[in-house]
């Protein structure tokens, strides 16, 4: 048996750091959910999404 925690792991888009899903630095931005390592990083995001997002 495997014990195996799933958290799914997201990346910070700032900075590129692997962040948890559960952080509690998130935007959401058109429909998704991204998650940051801190507040400063989830500001930038804010600021200007289209900078980090590629669709
Ligand atoms: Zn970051």
């Amino acid at each position: 048996m495997v014990n195996c925690v799933k958290e799914e792991k997201m990346k910070d888009l700032v900075c590129n750091m692997d962040v948890k899903e559960s952080s509690e630095f998130r935007s959401t931005y058109k429909g998704r959910v991204y998650a940051f390592c801190s507040a400063s990083c989830k500001k930038s995001f804010d600021k200007n999404p289209r900078v980090y997002v590629k669709s």
